[in-house]
């Protein structure tokens, strides 16, 4: 399967917690997209190569190529040809530049989670429907906070803290990844970006409200309130230890994640009062529509995106 072979080489840092990738999750995109159109990333398949080699994107869309990746292309909808198990193909409708595209395809992978494949595959079957509304997915702010240094948490002699009142839960500055010449130092006297996690969580409300709630407050904080909550909070944390937040801050950076993770339920993992689980059915393919994304784990995170990304191309390989 395009991209895996190279994954499966890859096999020790699936085991291992000692990733953190520089540039976010994308290595393992640069990977699939050098399996499926070599030439589109500079350098050969050394691992070094694909993850710090420039991107050249005109290469992803070429005529010519077996594989086509279109950029800024929104699918608005997915729809079975005929009758769904039977039927010999789909239609995709994409919007790109305000048009409407549409293409057909043998089979479909949904890796887009449950908000917007509910309402953009067409038909879905009342068991598949039914199932999406018991994923109540919340938000949380991952807030990446550029430092000149970080002497004055080398004081307090550790990497990582978290707390139980005040903004955010935590924050850590994690060990760089080195991949080929790209070998940033970890020293308390350079540069490092530490990481704060901000949950909207609402105790009180029903669960089917927290997640609209908190993701209101997380796109109704304006950069500004944001910013100074951060700061607040890192001078309560180090100021004793030295922090300066004019000298010590060059920059935040602040990812909105507005649907992040799933609040598990009882009865998401395993039955509750006899009911199929929920996830086991979005699992199931519906005709020629298999359903990925990591959030059917119960727990976002880049391993769960592979295991059902792989489940689910399977699937929709054996429907072809
Ligand atoms: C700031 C941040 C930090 C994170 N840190 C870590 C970490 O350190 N370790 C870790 O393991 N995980 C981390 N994660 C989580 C990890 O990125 C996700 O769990 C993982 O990417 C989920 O993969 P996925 O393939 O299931 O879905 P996604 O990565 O969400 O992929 C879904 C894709 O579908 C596309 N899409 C959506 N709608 C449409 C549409 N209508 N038409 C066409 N395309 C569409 C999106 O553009 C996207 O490319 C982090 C996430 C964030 C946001």
């Amino acid at each position: 399967m395009p991209g895996f072979p190279e994954f499966q080489g890859h096999r020790s840092l699936r085991n291992s917690h000692w990733h953190s990738f520089p540039g976010g999750n994308d290595g393992f995109s640069r990977c699939f997209i050098k399996a499926l159109i070599p030439d589109a990333i500079e350098g050969n398949k050394r691992f070094a190569d694909i993850h710090n080699r420039r991107v050249l994107f005109p290469a992803l869309d070429r005529e010519s190529n077996k594989v086509r990746l279109r950029l800024s292309a929104s699918v608005v909808r997915v729809e079975q040809e005929g009758v769904p198990e039977t039927g010999r193909g789909l239609s995709v409708v994409y919007r790109k530049d305000s048009k409407l595209y549409r293409l057909k395809a043998r089979s479909v992978v949904m890796a887009c989670g449950s908000r917007l494949t509910r309402k953009v595959v067409s038909g879905l079957p009342a068991a598949h429907a039914d199932a999406y509304t018991h994923f109540h997915v919340c938000p949380i702010l991952v807030a990446n906070v550029a430092i000149t240094n970080w002497r004055f948490l080398y004081r307090l002699g550790f990497t990582a803290c978290k707390w139980a009142d005040g903004f955010g839960f935590g924050c850590n500055i994690r060990k760089p990844m080195y991949v080929g010449n790209y070998r940033p130092p970890l020293h308390p006297d350079k540069p490092t970006v530490l990481t704060f996690y901000v949950s909207f969580h609402q105790p009180g409300l029903p669960i089917e409200e927290q997640g609209e709630r908190g993701r209101k407050k997380l796109l109704g904080t304006s950069y500004a309130e944001f910013e100074s909550r951060i700061v607040g909070q890192m001078k309560q944390l180090f100021s004793e230890a030295g922090f300066i937040a004019d000298k010590d801050i060059a920059g935040i950076i602040l990812n909105r994640w507005t649907y992040a993770y799933v609040n598990p339920q009882p009865g998401f993992y395993f039955s509750k009062d006899g009911l199929p689980v929920p996830r086991d059915i979005i699992r199931k393919p519906f005709g020629r529509i298999a359903f990925a994304h990591a959030e059917l784990n119960g727990h976002q995170h880049w391993v769960a995106a592979v295991d059902e990304g792989i489940r689910a191309s399977k699937q929709a390989l054996a429907s072809f």
